[in-house]
């Protein structure tokens, strides 16, 4: 699986604020986000299911 943000798209192997969790809704796909973007509340879709949040 490649590692970049799923709001910015960056690569984000190297950055420690990354998060990871599983989509709150569908459980099946695993979003990762950079620190910036969470910091910044950039939203996000779910690529599985199409759920939209930050949260
Ligand atoms: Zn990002
Ligand atoms: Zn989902």
């Amino acid at each position: 699986m490649a590692s970049s943000c799923i709001s910015c798209h960056k690569r984000v192997t190297n950055t420690t604020a990354t998060t990871v969790f599983k989509c709150p809704q569908c459980q099946n796909y695993d979003i990762m986000r950079c620190g910036p973007c969470r910091e910044n509340a950039v939203s996000y879709s779910c690529p599985a299911c199409g759920f939209m949040g930050p949260n």
